[in-house]
């Protein structure tokens, strides 16, 4: 019999193994741990390397700051950047985007002196919107400039508005000033022709009044404007402001054969200040009556549904053509300014629906065809009625 199966094995003792093994690992890894422990002194070196000279606590500093703020490397890398830099569209993808502000830095670098400059620069590489940005520029360390940018486009758009605002006025009330200086004069000339003194003296008051009516919606615009929020706000019912609407208005209604139909949920309750919520809807109802012809019927209705106060003012007079529908809540914009100035009209009316309506923290929309008429409908907040749920009694 031969030997029995022979058969190489690898069963054998194998307890020598562990401790090779614990060697092996521990060689392995510590090389490994070696060479990550030197990467990441090398990295560390490198991060030293490149913000070297940038002053300790900079890097907080753009952290918290408020406006964009930025720190460039000799070469125009970005080191640091505020999150408004970011904002702003002054780096992209980690670099600076703007080819005036690297001039401002290399101009900073020639000179050593800080310089600021008001620039107009998009909203990053591909926007369309600009910003105007007033940035500074100045050393920081040896090898780095640091950008601070402050954003003056609101400021700037808000001077403008300033300006048109004024020059608007100024035309608007030279009209009156130069009609009644003339008229005077007129008056003057005319003082045997009682016929025509009394015809010059009826002009006078016209305009007279139109200079006061002016006057007292730019006083009213202004003092709007000034404030967002209502601060005299009480409970006011929708069937007080109708009824006071109406009623300031019933005069010229009657003197155009207009009637003045009014209706809905008048019961109705918003927060506000009564008197400011009159003058936006008077100012609607006056409108309806300007823009009808004789005769004409105009309604005013109310509903309150889902927490929403609706009041429509709808006319069935000339109407506003589509492409100035947009423009008709601007101040001084005027479809057709001559009728409009024949008929006493500033302009400013709808200017003063729409900001005492937005103090209330609703809006107003405007339907309109020509030769169709027009809706006008205010919307405001409905007042709570029943009592808001405390924790846990909500359903
Ligand atoms: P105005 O004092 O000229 O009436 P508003 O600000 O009240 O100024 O209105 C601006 C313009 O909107 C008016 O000049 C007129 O062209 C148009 N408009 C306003 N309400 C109506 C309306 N109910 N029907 C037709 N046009 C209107």
């Amino acid at each position: 019999m031969g030997e029995p199966g022979c058969y190489y094995s690898v069963h054998m003792d194998s307890t020598w193994l562990v401790p090779v093994s614990i060697v092996f690992g521990v060689i392995v890894g510590g090389s490994l741990v070696g060479l990550l422990h030197i990467a990441a002194r090398r990295g560390e070196r490198a991060h030293q390397v490149a913000t070297a000279g940038v002053p300790d606590g900079v890097d907080a500093v753009i952290d918290v700051l408020e406006s964009a703020g930025l720190v460039l490397d000799p070469s125009n890398q970005v080191i640091k950047a505020s999150p408004k830099s970011i904002a702003f569209g002054l780096v992209w993808n980690g670099a600076l985007v703007h080819n005036e502000i690297a001039e401002m830095a290399a101009r900073v670098r020639r000179s050593g002196e800080p310089v600021t400059e008001e620039l107009e620069l998009s909203r990053g590489p591909i926007s369309d919107a600009n910003l105007v940005l007033s940035v500074r520029a100045a050393r920081l360390g040896a090898r780095y400039v640091l950008v601070l940018a402050q954003d003056r486009t609101e400021s700037l758009r808000l001077d403008a508005v300033r300006r048109d605002f004024i020059a608007n006025i100024s035309h608007e009330l030279k009209t009156p000033i130069g009609a009644v200086g003339l008229l005077a004069e007129a008056l003057e000339a005319a003082s045997d022709n009682p016929d025509q003194v009394r015809r010059f003296a009826l002009s006078l008051t016209k305009e007279a009044d139109r200079l006061a009516r002016i006057t007292q919606e730019i006083i009213e615009l202004s003092r709007l404007q000034a404030t967002d929020v209502v601060i005299d706000s009480e409970p006011v019912t929708m069937r007080q402001v109708v009824a006071h609407a109406v009623d300031q208005n019933r005069v010229v209604a009657d003197g155009q054969g207009v009637t003045l139909v009014t209706g809905g949920d008048l019961d109705a309750v918003v927060n506000g200040d009564e008197a400011l919520l009159v003058t936006a809807l008077h100012n609607l109802i006056a409108n309806a009556i300007q823009y009808s012809p004789r005769g004409a019927r105009i309604g005013i209705g109310v509903s309150a549904v889902a927490g929403i106060v609706e009041i429509r003012v709808t006319d069935q007079g000339v109407g506003i053509p589509e492409d100035e529908i947009d423009r008709v809540f601007e101040r001084f914009f005027r479809t057709d300014p001559a009728r409009s100035r024949n008929t006493g009209g500033s302009g400013l009316g709808l200017s003063i629906v729409k900001h005492a309506v937005q103090n209330h923290g609703g809006d107003v929309r405007v339907w309109s065809q020509v030769g169709s008429g027009s809706t006008f409908t205010i919307r405001l907040p409905e007042a709570a009625t029943t009592a808001v749920p405390v924790n846990g009694d909500r359903q």
